[in-house]
């Protein structure tokens, strides 16, 4: 077939242009890509940062302990290397038998677990024990790695105000008032039975025990009532130290909008969780750091970004490709830059939020 020279070339030159168009293109993303790295990496050697939910104690303390979950997701040589400054490492105590004999024995677990694991960190070079905002710059400054403790669940306080004290003393500056049952101190969110449509009447005094202490009351795993009286009673702010937006993916774990509003109206932090099933129905491989973002987005638009920040629940069942352990913690600080956060955001974000709510709770 005949193709007059003037088409032929017509045709050749339009190629060339869409080589050379498509070549600049990948060439211009990939520089913004390699630029939004090295933003990251400056951002984060600048600005403290941290994590407020973490079950890796309980794996540091028992590596070989059967659970379904992805394990061994935090170490400290990772966490520099994802350039995450602290965490809460929560003692994790899964709720077990109401009776004296039980809440004796959650106590003493939580305990051993407790005193077991910071044993254990102070044999670590370059990590110290935090207790306040203070300690968590002071370390970011000197360029020590910072280990919170944590209770995760009420459970062995039992029905024994006087523990909270004893906690306190050994460390513990957070406690999640309950796990997925139902506890002395309040109903739980994935416990089908309302037990006392809230707070529990020791739980009201275990709530004021913690004002008082200054310890974080961590409301991620309590019911919507709980909430609403824990808000009502505490007379400082709280904290969700890992929990995701329930407008996004309808879990029983998660926040409503107006609870998200009501935590950041009373000057609380909602922290967003990075487990898949907290995020999104689709398929294992699908869900991604992209859709974290989602949920920070939605949270920022509802509370400001001054009442958000991350608690990964990492080797509790956080993590999702793209952040499957804490070394990949930038790449969070990328998908937002890409989204337009600023600077002044993503210092609030990764931790400025949180030393002002530790300086409020502890004052
Ligand atoms: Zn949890």
């Amino acid at each position: 077939m005949f193709i007059c020279k003037f088409k032929a070339m017509k045709i050749f030159k339009i190629s060339i242009f869409t080589l050379i168009l498509t070549l600049s293109v990948s060439q211009l993303n990939g520089q913004s890509e390699k630029e939004l790295a090295k933003a990251a990496d400056k951002f984060h050697a600048k600005h403290f940062t941290i994590d407020t939910h973490n079950d890796t104690a309980l794996h540091f303390n028992n590596p070989n302990r059967g659970h379904s979950v992805t394990k061994g997701q935090v170490t400290f040589p990772m966490m520099r290397e994802g350039g995450l400054d602290a965490a809460f490492f929560a003692i994790f105590l899964g709720q077990g038998v109401r009776s004296e004999e039980g809440h004796n024995s959650a106590k003493e677990t939580a305990e051993r677990e407790l005193v077991n694991f910071l044993e254990y960190v102070k044999s670590q070079e370059g990590v110290r024990i935090a207790h306040s905002a203070d300690d968590l710059l002071m370390n970011k400054r000197e360029g020590y790695l910072s280990v919170v403790p944590a209770l995760e669940n009420g459970y062995p306080i039992g029905k024994d105000i006087s523990l909270l004290t004893h906690f306190y003393k050994l460390g513990v500056r957070a406690i999640t008032l309950c796990h997925n049952k139902n506890n002395e101190i309040c109903d739980a969110s994935m416990d089908a039975n309302s037990e006392y449509g809230g707070l529990s009447e020791f739980g009201v005094l275990v709530v004021k025990e913690m004002n008082r202490l200054g310890i974080a009351v961590d409301v991620s795993h309590a019911s919507v009532e709980t909430l609403k009286d824990v808000l009502a009673v505490s007379t400082k702010p709280v904290i969700a130290t890992h929990s995701g937006v329930w407008s996004i993916k309808h879990h029983n774990r998660n926040l409503r909008d107006e609870e998200i509003a009501a935590i950041a109206e009373k000057g609380g932090l909602i922290q967003i969780a990075t487990g898949r099933f907290f995020l999104s129905d689709k398929p294992k491989e699908e869900v991604t750091v992209k859709d974290i973002a989602d949920h920070i987005d939605h949270a920022v638009k509802i509370a400001g970004i001054e009442h958000i920040g991350i608690g990964t629940d990492f080797d509790g069942g956080g993590g999702v490709v793209g952040l499957e352990n804490v070394s990949k913690m930038k790449n969070i600080t990328i998908e937002l830059m890409r989204r337009g956060y600023t600077e002044y955001q993503l210092s609030r974000f990764w931790g400025e939020n949180l030393l002002d709510f530790l300086r409020k709770i502890q004052n």
